[in-house]
Protein backbone atom coordinates (compact mmCIF):
# COMPACT_ATOMS: atom_id res chain seq x y z
CA UNK A 1 0.00 0.00 0.00
CA UNK A 2 2.87 2.89 0.71
CA UNK A 3 6.23 2.48 -0.27
CA UNK A 4 8.93 4.74 0.61
CA UNK A 5 11.97 4.75 -1.75
CA UNK A 6 15.70 6.44 -0.77
CA UNK A 7 14.21 9.21 1.35
CA UNK A 8 16.40 11.98 2.32
CA UNK A 9 15.17 14.84 5.13
CA UNK A 10 17.19 17.20 6.34
CA UNK A 11 16.17 20.03 8.72
CA UNK A 12 18.48 22.80 7.82
CA UNK A 13 22.02 21.40 8.32
CA UNK A 14 20.85 18.37 9.90
CA UNK A 15 20.09 15.55 7.83
CA UNK A 16 17.71 13.29 9.60
CA UNK A 17 17.30 10.61 6.81
CA UNK A 18 20.07 9.46 4.64
CA UNK A 19 18.28 6.86 2.10
CA UNK A 20 15.66 5.37 3.43
CA UNK A 21 13.51 2.45 1.59
CA UNK A 22 10.70 0.40 3.40
CA UNK A 23 7.54 -1.14 1.93
CA UNK A 24 4.17 -1.63 4.10
CA UNK A 25 2.41 -4.40 2.14
CA UNK A 26 -1.51 -4.55 2.29
CA UNK A 27 -2.24 -6.36 5.31
CA UNK A 28 0.91 -6.17 7.03
CA UNK A 29 2.53 -4.87 10.26
CA UNK A 30 5.89 -3.00 9.92
CA UNK A 31 7.72 -1.88 12.68
CA UNK A 32 10.26 1.11 13.26
CA UNK A 33 12.95 0.83 16.39
CA UNK A 34 15.58 2.50 17.05
CA UNK A 35 17.27 5.27 19.23
CA UNK A 36 16.11 8.60 20.08
CA UNK A 37 16.82 10.48 17.52
CA UNK A 38 17.42 7.76 14.94
CA UNK A 39 14.41 9.36 12.75
CA UNK A 40 11.37 7.43 13.41
CA UNK A 41 8.85 10.23 14.00
CA UNK A 42 10.93 11.99 11.07
CA UNK A 43 9.72 8.66 8.63
CA UNK A 44 6.19 8.92 9.59
CA UNK A 45 6.22 12.41 8.93
CA UNK A 46 7.41 12.50 5.74
CA UNK A 47 5.25 9.07 4.32
CA UNK A 48 1.80 11.10 5.58
CA UNK A 49 3.19 14.36 4.30
CA UNK A 50 3.11 16.23 7.48
CA UNK A 51 6.40 16.83 6.69
CA UNK A 52 8.49 17.76 2.82
CA UNK A 53 11.15 16.18 2.17
CA UNK A 54 14.49 16.60 -0.40
CA UNK A 55 14.62 13.91 -2.61
CA UNK A 56 13.42 10.11 -2.87
CA UNK A 57 9.93 9.20 -4.09
CA UNK A 58 6.92 8.07 -1.83
CA UNK A 59 4.25 5.28 -3.44
CA UNK A 60 0.70 5.31 -2.55
CA UNK A 61 -0.97 2.05 -4.02
CA UNK A 62 2.01 2.52 -6.76
CA UNK A 63 1.45 5.61 -7.32
CA UNK A 64 3.75 8.71 -6.76
CA UNK A 65 2.74 11.09 -4.80
CA UNK A 66 6.37 12.69 -3.92
CA UNK A 67 9.22 12.99 -6.47
CA UNK A 68 12.15 13.95 -6.22
CA UNK A 69 13.54 17.36 -5.29
CA UNK A 70 9.64 18.23 -5.59
CA UNK A 71 7.81 19.58 -2.42
CA UNK A 72 4.53 18.50 -3.15
CA UNK A 73 2.08 20.52 -0.78
CA UNK A 74 3.82 23.02 -3.01
CA UNK A 75 2.58 22.43 -6.17
CA UNK A 76 -1.08 23.48 -7.06
CA UNK A 77 -3.11 21.13 -8.18
CA UNK A 78 -1.93 18.89 -5.95
CA UNK A 79 -3.89 19.58 -2.41
CA UNK A 80 -6.35 16.46 -3.46
CA UNK A 81 -3.31 13.56 -3.79
CA UNK A 82 -1.85 15.41 -0.16
CA UNK A 83 -6.11 15.21 1.35
CA UNK A 84 -6.33 11.56 -0.52
CA UNK A 85 -2.89 10.27 1.44
CA UNK A 86 -3.77 12.15 4.74
CA UNK A 87 -7.29 10.43 4.36
CA UNK A 88 -5.74 6.75 4.07
CA UNK A 89 -2.91 6.62 6.07
CA UNK A 90 -4.38 8.20 9.76
CA UNK A 91 -1.54 8.52 12.00
CA UNK A 92 -2.45 8.18 15.90
CA UNK A 93 0.46 9.98 18.06
CA UNK A 94 1.97 9.45 21.30
CA UNK A 95 -0.08 12.48 22.67
CA UNK A 96 -3.52 11.46 22.02
CA UNK A 97 -4.35 14.70 20.28
CA UNK A 98 -7.92 15.01 21.37
CA UNK A 99 -9.63 17.92 20.93
CA UNK A 100 -10.50 19.00 24.54
CA UNK A 101 -13.76 21.18 23.96
CA UNK A 102 -15.56 18.07 21.96
CA UNK A 103 -16.82 14.86 23.92
CA UNK A 104 -15.34 11.81 22.41
CA UNK A 105 -18.37 11.01 20.22
CA UNK A 106 -17.74 14.52 17.92
CA UNK A 107 -13.93 13.96 18.24
CA UNK A 108 -13.99 10.46 16.55
CA UNK A 109 -16.98 11.72 13.75
CA UNK A 110 -15.04 15.17 13.15
CA UNK A 111 -12.50 14.38 10.54
CA UNK A 112 -15.20 12.35 8.37
CA UNK A 113 -17.41 14.64 8.40
CA UNK A 114 -15.74 18.25 8.11
CA UNK A 115 -12.65 16.47 6.11
CA UNK A 116 -14.41 13.44 3.70
CA UNK A 117 -18.08 15.61 4.14
CA UNK A 118 -19.65 12.89 5.14
CA UNK A 119 -23.48 13.31 6.93
CA UNK A 120 -23.43 12.69 10.86
CA UNK A 121 -26.68 9.99 10.49
CA UNK A 122 -23.40 7.96 7.98
CA UNK A 123 -20.77 8.58 10.41
CA UNK A 124 -22.25 8.46 13.89
CA UNK A 125 -23.23 4.33 13.78
CA UNK A 126 -19.58 3.66 12.21
CA UNK A 127 -17.91 5.96 15.26
CA UNK A 128 -20.26 4.66 18.04
CA UNK A 129 -19.14 1.36 16.41
CA UNK A 130 -15.49 1.81 16.23
CA UNK A 131 -15.51 3.42 19.97
CA UNK A 132 -17.25 -0.33 21.12
CA UNK A 133 -14.22 -1.99 18.80
CA UNK A 134 -12.05 -0.01 21.37
CA UNK A 135 -13.35 -0.87 24.40
CA UNK A 136 -14.95 2.71 24.98
CA UNK A 137 -18.92 2.78 23.87
CA UNK A 138 -19.65 3.91 27.42
CA UNK A 139 -17.65 7.35 26.54
CA UNK A 140 -19.10 8.64 23.58
CA UNK A 141 -20.42 11.67 25.71
CA UNK A 142 -17.66 12.12 28.10
CA UNK A 143 -14.93 14.69 27.80
CA UNK A 144 -11.50 13.64 27.20
CA UNK A 145 -10.56 15.01 30.34
CA UNK A 146 -12.75 12.99 31.75
CA UNK A 147 -10.92 10.00 30.49
CA UNK A 148 -8.00 8.44 31.29
CA UNK A 149 -4.71 7.67 29.50
CA UNK A 150 -5.07 4.60 27.70
CA UNK A 151 -9.01 5.66 27.52
CA UNK A 152 -8.08 8.87 25.38
CA UNK A 153 -5.07 6.93 23.74
CA UNK A 154 -8.37 4.04 22.53
CA UNK A 155 -10.79 6.86 21.46
CA UNK A 156 -7.73 8.34 19.59
CA UNK A 157 -7.63 5.50 17.44
CA UNK A 158 -11.30 4.92 17.18
CA UNK A 159 -11.10 8.16 15.57
CA UNK A 160 -8.29 7.12 12.84
CA UNK A 161 -10.08 4.01 12.26
CA UNK A 162 -13.48 6.18 11.69
CA UNK A 163 -11.73 7.76 8.50
CA UNK A 164 -11.69 4.24 6.95
CA UNK A 165 -8.23 4.48 6.38
CA UNK A 166 -6.27 1.92 4.28
CA UNK A 167 -3.13 1.89 6.84
CA UNK A 168 -2.28 2.91 10.21
CA UNK A 169 0.37 5.09 11.07
CA UNK A 170 1.08 4.79 14.82
CA UNK A 171 4.14 7.17 16.27
CA UNK A 172 4.84 5.23 20.28
CA UNK A 173 1.10 4.88 20.87
CA UNK A 174 1.96 3.39 24.13
CA UNK A 175 4.46 5.32 25.48
CA UNK A 176 3.08 8.38 27.21
CA UNK A 177 1.07 5.93 29.00
CA UNK A 178 1.45 4.07 32.37
CA UNK A 179 2.30 0.06 31.91
CA UNK A 180 -1.27 -0.81 33.28
CA UNK A 181 -2.81 1.63 30.91
CA UNK A 182 -0.30 0.66 28.25
CA UNK A 183 -1.81 -3.15 28.10
CA UNK A 184 -4.88 -1.86 27.10
CA UNK A 185 -4.02 -0.15 23.88
CA UNK A 186 -1.38 -3.22 22.74
CA UNK A 187 -4.65 -5.21 23.10
CA UNK A 188 -6.39 -3.18 20.56
CA UNK A 189 -2.84 -2.50 18.53
CA UNK A 190 -3.03 -6.55 18.33
CA UNK A 191 -6.18 -6.45 17.58
CA UNK A 192 -6.14 -4.76 14.40
CA UNK A 193 -2.88 -6.74 13.56
CA UNK A 194 -4.67 -9.47 13.87
CA UNK A 195 -7.05 -7.94 11.67
CA UNK A 196 -5.06 -7.96 8.74
CA UNK A 197 -4.91 -4.44 8.82
CA UNK A 198 -1.92 -2.49 7.33
CA UNK A 199 0.52 -0.47 9.82
CA UNK A 200 3.16 1.48 9.87
CA UNK A 201 4.08 1.15 14.12
CA UNK A 202 6.72 3.10 15.74
CA UNK A 203 7.27 1.60 18.87
CA UNK A 204 9.70 1.24 22.07
CA UNK A 205 7.84 -1.83 23.14
CA UNK A 206 10.05 -4.58 21.36
CA UNK A 207 7.63 -7.56 23.27
CA UNK A 208 4.71 -5.65 20.43
CA UNK A 209 6.91 -5.25 17.67
CA UNK A 210 7.89 -8.87 17.81
CA UNK A 211 4.09 -10.05 18.59
CA UNK A 212 2.22 -8.25 15.89
CA UNK A 213 5.05 -7.04 13.33
CA UNK A 214 5.55 -8.77 9.64
CA UNK A 215 8.56 -7.22 9.75
CA UNK A 216 11.11 -5.04 11.70
CA UNK A 217 13.16 -2.22 10.67
CA UNK A 218 15.90 -0.86 13.00
CA UNK A 219 16.61 2.59 12.43
CA UNK A 220 20.12 4.28 13.10
CA UNK A 221 21.29 7.37 12.38
CA UNK A 222 18.68 8.21 9.55
CA UNK A 223 19.87 4.88 8.12
CA UNK A 224 18.66 1.55 8.44
CA UNK A 225 20.99 -0.95 9.88
CA UNK A 226 18.81 -3.85 10.13
CA UNK A 227 15.50 -5.36 8.79
CA UNK A 228 13.65 -8.69 8.48
CA UNK A 229 11.47 -10.62 10.72
CA UNK A 230 10.89 -10.28 14.22
CA UNK A 231 12.32 -13.62 14.85
CA UNK A 232 15.88 -13.05 12.92
CA UNK A 233 15.67 -9.01 14.01
CA UNK A 234 15.31 -10.07 18.26
CA UNK A 235 16.51 -14.01 18.00
CA UNK A 236 19.67 -13.36 15.85
CA UNK A 237 20.44 -9.53 15.43
CA UNK A 238 23.34 -9.01 12.92
CA UNK A 239 24.32 -5.86 13.40
CA UNK A 240 26.51 -4.95 16.87
CA UNK A 241 24.84 -1.76 17.02
CA UNK A 242 21.06 -3.62 16.99
CA UNK A 243 22.42 -5.68 19.49
CA UNK A 244 23.61 -3.11 21.85
CA UNK A 245 19.99 -1.45 21.23
CA UNK A 246 17.98 -4.68 21.99
CA UNK A 247 20.28 -5.28 25.29
CA UNK A 248 19.90 -1.45 26.07
CA UNK A 249 16.05 -1.89 25.95
CA UNK A 250 15.65 -4.96 28.26
P1 LIG B 1 12.31 9.58 19.52
O1 LIG B 1 12.52 8.12 19.78
O2 LIG B 1 12.96 10.42 20.59
O3 LIG B 1 10.89 9.96 19.26
P2 LIG B 1 12.82 9.75 16.66
O4 LIG B 1 13.57 8.57 16.14
O5 LIG B 1 11.36 9.79 16.46
O6 LIG B 1 13.17 9.93 18.21
P3 LIG B 1 12.84 12.21 15.19
O7 LIG B 1 11.79 12.89 15.97
O8 LIG B 1 12.48 11.70 13.85
O9 LIG B 1 13.49 11.03 16.03
O10 LIG B 1 14.04 13.23 15.08
C1 LIG B 1 15.20 12.93 14.35
C2 LIG B 1 16.14 14.12 14.44
O11 LIG B 1 15.55 15.22 13.76
C3 LIG B 1 16.47 14.60 15.83
O12 LIG B 1 17.82 14.95 15.87
C4 LIG B 1 15.59 15.81 16.00
O13 LIG B 1 16.18 16.73 16.88
C5 LIG B 1 15.51 16.35 14.59
N1 LIG B 1 14.23 17.06 14.34
C6 LIG B 1 13.00 16.51 14.39
N2 LIG B 1 12.04 17.39 14.06
C7 LIG B 1 12.69 18.56 13.81
C8 LIG B 1 12.27 19.87 13.40
N3 LIG B 1 10.98 20.15 13.19
N4 LIG B 1 13.22 20.80 13.22
C9 LIG B 1 14.54 20.51 13.41
N5 LIG B 1 15.01 19.31 13.78
C10 LIG B 1 14.10 18.33 13.97
MG1 LIG C 1 9.76 10.00 17.73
Amino acid sequence: VIEIRDLHKSYGTLEVLKGVTITAERGKVVSLIGSSGSGKSTLLRCANLLEDSQSGEILFKGEAVHWRGTGMARRPGDARQVLRIRTNLSMVFQQFNLWAHMSILQNVMEAPMTVLGRDRAEVEPKAREYLAKVGIADKADAWPAQLSGGQQQRAAIARALCMEPEALLFDEPTSALDPELEQEVVKVIKDLANEGRTMILVTHDMRLAADVSDEVVFLHKGLIEEQGPPDQLFGAPKSERLRQFLSATQ
